[in-house]
C-alpha cells in the first residue's frame, strides 16, 4: 500500500506555524492581519468556497471582510471597489473570487489587486518573483503541494518531476516550484502526444488536468509519488463503482474524484495524496500563510 499523503494533517502543521506569527502582527500592528474576500454575484460554490476561507480567518484569528457586490456590477464598478480595498488600512490580503461574471474583464480586475495585497500570488509581478526565484507570495494550490512534499519527505532534488497541466494558477507555478527545488520537470498538457510515456519517466506526478481518473496504472512509475489536484464530480454510478466510489454515491448521489484513478494508484505509487483530503485542505491554508506574510511585510 503507498503512503497517504494527508493534507489535513500537512494544514494543521501550516496553521500550528501562522498562530505565533499572528500573535507577533497583533502586538506590532496593535491589529490583526485583515483579508478582503471579493464575491461578486450569487453562485452557490463560489459562495460556500468564500465561506470556508472566512471560516479558517475566524479559526486562526484573522480579521476577514467580505465584500459582496451583485453579479450585474460592470467592470469599471468593480474597479473601484478594489480601489477601496487597495487603500484599506486594515487589508493585507485581497482574493477575488473566480469566476467573474461574463462581462466582467478578469484579467483587469486581478491585475488591480495591488501586487503588495495579492493573497492569491496571481499578479504578473508576483509571477515574475516566482520566475527569478524572490519571495512574494505564491500561487495557494501549488505552494500547498510543496509543503506537503516537505512534510512527507518526498525527494524532489535531481528527481523527475512531470505536471500534467499549464494552466496559470496550478501547473504553470507548479513546474517552477518543482524546478526552483531542484527537480527535472516537464509540463504536459492536452496537446502532449504520449502522456502515459512522459508520466512513466516521473519520480513524482502532479495531475492538475480536471478529466476524472485519467491517470492510470500505466501511467505511474512502480513506487512514484502522485499528487492529483483535480476535483470533479461523478454523477454516473457506473463509473462511481469502477472508481470504488459506491458508498459515496449511494449516500450523496454523487461522487468526487481527482484526475488519477484511485484503484490503480494504490496498487502501483509509492505516495499519494487522495481526493478529497489531499491538495484540498492546502489552498486553503496557504491563502491564509499568504495573508500573514503580506501582513508582516506592511509592519
Ligand atoms: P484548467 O485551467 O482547465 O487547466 C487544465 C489543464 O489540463 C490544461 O493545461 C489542459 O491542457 C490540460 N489537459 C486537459 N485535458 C488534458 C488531457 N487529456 N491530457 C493532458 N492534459 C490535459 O484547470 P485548472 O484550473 O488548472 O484546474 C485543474 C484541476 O484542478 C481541476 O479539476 C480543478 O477543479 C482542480 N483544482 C483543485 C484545487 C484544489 O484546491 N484541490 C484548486 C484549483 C483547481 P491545455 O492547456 O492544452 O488545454
Amino acid at each position: 500500500m503507498p503512503q497517504i499523503l494527508d493534507g489535513k494533517v500537512v494544514r494543521e502543521e501550516i496553521f500550528a506555524g501562522l498562530k505565533p506569527r499572528i500573535q507577533g502582527i497583533c502586538k506590532k500592528l496593535h491589529r490583526p492581519p485583515g483579508l478582503a474576500v471579493v464575491l461578486v454575484g450569487e453562485d452557490p460554490a463560489s459562495k460556500q468556497y468564500v465561506q470556508n476561507k472566512i471560516k479558517a480567518c475566524s479559526d486562526l484569528g484573522i480579521y476577514s471582510r467580505k465584500v459582496s457586490p451583485p453579479a450585474t456590477i460592470s467592470t469599471e464598478e468593480l474597479l473601484e471597489v478594489l480601489d477601496g480595498v487597495n487603500r484599506d488600512p486594515e487589508i493585507d490580503g485581497i482574493l477575488v473570487q473566480m469566476p467573474l461574471p461574463k462581462q466582467v474583464d478578469s484579467r483587469r480586475v486581478l491585475e488591480a489587486v495591488i501586487p503588495e495585497k495579492d493573497a492569491d500570488g496571481f499578479h504578473p509581478l508576483n509571477v515574475g518573483h516566482l520566475v527569478a526565484g524572490r519571495p512574494a507570495p505564491r500561487a495557494c494550490t501549488p505552494a500547498g503541494i510543496m509543503e506537503m512534499v516537505k512534510y512527507y519527505r518526498i525527494p524532489v532534488d535531481g528527481r523527475n518531476a512531470v505536471v500534467v497541466g499549464r494552466s496559470d494558477i496550478i501547473g504553470k507555478p507548479m513546474a517552477l516550484m518543482l524546478l526552483a527545488a531542484n527537480a527535472t520537470v516537464t509540463i504536459c498538457h492536452s496537446r502532449t502526444s504520449n502522456l502515459a510515456e512522459e508520466c512513466r519517466r516521473a519520480d513524482l506526478i502532479v495531475a492538475a488536468i480536471g478529466r476524472p481518473a485519467l491517470i492510470t496504472a500505466d501511467f505511474i512509475k512502480p513506487g512514484a509519488a502522485v499528487i492529483d489536484v483535480g476535483t470533479s464530480r461523478i454523477t454516473d454510478p457506473a463509473e462511481a463503482a469502477r472508481l470504488g466510489r459506491t458508498r459515496e454515491f449511494e449516500q450523496k448521489g454523487a461522487a468526487w474524484v481527482g484526475d488519477v484513478n484511485p484503484v490503480d494508484v494504490e496498487k502501483v505509487a509509492g505516495a499519494y495524496s487522495p481526493v478529497p483530503g489531499g491538495v484540498g485542505p492546502l489552498t486553503i491554508a496557504m491563502l491564509m500563510s499568504n495573508t500573514v506574510g503580506l501582513a508582516e511585510s506592511h509592519g
